[in-house]
């Protein structure tokens, strides 16, 4: 190799040695005599001293070098002198003398800083994705993230698991999303599509006795981009055999257990991962991914509420609606205007509206609360007594603020969700230092899409009723649970799996629930069903999203922070501006024409 260390490994133990470092210029001063460059390689950064009284020619060399020029420096360790040792520098007790240098490539100003961590324009930073990758922070990023996928790797092949690929070029199947489709040339007018999962093979190769499968696949889906959504994306995907439900996700658990344990020993993580219904999180947290690292929970007041004087809680009651609330600690002192902002904030999210009820300026205890300082429109319909026991309902203190809506069940779920979520970021209720797996399960089967008139999977549609629901499938759908689960974290759904159907009958059934013909199946589906006639061994798996779970871990807001070529909103690769027209060639190729519109 061309250098003998990297400028991240030098300690004081190797004072005096002759070694050979290859990098890039970090950082020149010039102090009159002496020029200092902070080398910069993969592994870190170290100071390499030219004096031109120990080499004129190093020197002169140095006195060219500017930020981005890749350099070779041959010299030897020293001692920095007393008092220019750098701390924030794992190699700050000593520094390189410089010998012999080489300019292995002179580099153009770049148009950011690399060496500091500022905010670069997005266009700007994806443009030059090479140079952004550079910056210490990205490069940290794209470690860890090799670090979270050997782990995986690792850990499931001491666990018996196969790594096999799947094809990239598939079939379009209705999985949900939006396929990415690629024109056949050998086939006019036949496309083929991008696997939005690789759900269909991974399963056909159960049923070819495969047992233990994993691969680290890339997924694709022409959706909307999002902070914690991209075109392509890449899954832990994994299958397994003779397994149920608590195989899989026990599984899971061990694993993410252990890469917390030998990657972030910092962080804390609740064990054993709690376990939520789909039910139960949606009346707790208003949301089937809850964010479990504070409390802050839904309450039900609809019982205290309905023998209230308040006209709102009563004819929402009336008409078959629930109140329900939300205490935020100390906030009983907001100000007229904070309040108002909140309630602008519910209808926002689809709320009819918000009673808040202010329990005081002064924390203390329930006990304690007089009606002074009971402060909210609905104070005169209220009862002191009605005040403290919607308070203890929802595990208020004194000082807190109730944040209470009234409404359809579903409707009041998800905004109370989404205003606890909001609330815990405003307050910082989170702990910075916890990170709260937990599955949700037991979600139904299946739900009706009243726009398309149809009943649509939950999951997807080769996910497995439970058995005693399987007699519902035909008399009530909406009842049929699934067994399916997810895993989230920290308000995030990082992953998602579900026993599967292995009998071809129970599969047809299902497609006919979802309103395909029997010819439509085959159509579509016609390989899954005769795969299954074929002796299909019971089965299941699961899929995590690398890249939420990398972002978690990095304590990024959006997974184009931890992939290293990432599309931006638009799906544009501005790296090297893709998508981009072709010629009529390639097209006529295709049996393709794209018409103006
Ligand atoms: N294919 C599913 C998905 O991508 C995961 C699974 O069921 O294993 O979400």
């Amino acid at each position: 190799m061309l250098k003998t260390h990297t400028c991240g490994d030098l300690r004081k133990s190797q004072l005096g040695k002759n070694v050979t470092l290859a990098g890039w210029v970090d950082r020149r001063r010039d102090h009159g005599g002496l020029i200092f460059i902070d080398l910069r390689d993969r592994e870190g950064i170290v100071q390499v001293v030219f004096n031109p009284e120990r080499s004129k020619a190093c020197h002169e060399i140095a006195d060219q070098l500017r930020s981005e020029y890749v350099v070779r420096v041959a010299g030897v360790v020293a001692e920095r002198p007393a008092g220019t040792e750098n701390p924030r520098l794992a190699t700050g007790e000593i520094e390189v003398i410089a010998d012999n240098t080489e300019i292995l490539n002179p580099a153009k100003t770049p148009p950011f800083y690399i060496n500091e961590d500022v905010d670069v324009e997005e266009r700007l930073a994806l443009k030059y994705r090479y140079l952004d990758l550079r910056r210490a922070r990205l490069k940290a990023n794209i470690l860890l993230r090799c670090r979270v996928i050997k782990f995986m790797r690792d850990f499931l092949d001491a666990r018996g698991f196969l790594d096999i690929e799947t094809p990239i070029l598939i079939k379009s199947t209705p999985e949900g999303a939006r396929d990415y489709l690629v024109p056949s040339r050998l086939q006019p007018g036949k496309f083929y599509a991008l696997p939005q999962s690789p759900q269909q093979l991974k399963q056909l190769l159960m049923v070819a006795g495969m047992e233990k499968y994993y691969q680290i696949a890339r997924c694709f889906r022409d959706e909307d981009t999002r902070a914690d959504r991209q075109p392509e994306f890449t899954q832990l995907d994994l299958e397994m055999s003779f397994v149920d439900k608590d195989d899989v996700t026990a599984l899971i658990e061990a694993l993410l257990t252990d890469m917390m344990a030998a990657l972030k020993p910092d962080l804390r993580i609740i064990k054993p991962f709690p376990r939520l219904t789909y039910a139960q999180a949606m009346s707790r947290y208003g949301s089937d991914k809850p964010d479990l690292r504070f409390g802050l929970e839904i309450g039900d007041i609809s019982d205290i509420a309905t023998r209230t004087e308040f006209g709102v809680f009563r004819s929402v009651l009336a008409t078959g609606g629930v109140v329900r609330g939300i205490a935020a600690p100390g906030c009983g002192h907001y100000t007229r205007g904070q309040l108002e902002e909140l309630g602008r904030l519910a209808r926002s999210l689809g709320a009819e509206g918000l009673v808040t009820i202010s329990l005081g300026a002064t924390p203390g205890s329930l006990d304690t609360l007089t009606s002074e300082e009971v402060k909210s429109v609905a104070a005169r319909f209220l009862t002191l007594d009605q005040v403290k026991a919607i308070s203890a309902r929802l595990g208020a203190q004194k000082g807190d603020l109730l944040l209470i809506v009234a409404g359809k069940p579903d409707k009041t779920a998800t905004v109370l969700g989404d205003l606890r979520k909001e609330m815990g970021r405003r307050l910082k209720l989170a702990d910075p230092n916890l990170f709260a797996f937990a599955y949700i399960e037991n979600f139904p089967l299946l739900h009706w899409n009243a726009e398309l008139d149809r009943w649509e999977s939950e999951h997807h549609p080769f996910t497995a009723p439970w058995e005693e629901d399987i007699p519902l499938l035909d008399t009530a759908p909406a009842q049929v649970r699934g067994k399916h689960y997810d895993i989230v974290c920290n308000g995030y759904e990082i992953g998602g799996g579900s026993i599967r159907i292995h009998k071809p009958e129970l599969q047809r059934q299902l497609f006919r629930l979802l309103g395909y013909s029997d010819a439509e199946s085959e159509a579509l589906f016609g390989h899954m069903l005769e795969a299954f006639e074929y002796g299909a061994p019971p089965h299941g798996g699961i899929a995590l999203g690398i890249d939420r779970l990398v972002m978690l871990l990095a304590g990024e807001e959006t997974i184009r922070a931890v992939i290293a070529f990432p599309k931006n909103q638009s799906a544009v690769d501005l790296t090297v501006n893709a998508p981009a027209p072709v010629t009529e060639n390639q097209l006529a190729e295709l049996h393709l024409c794209v018409r103006e519109e």
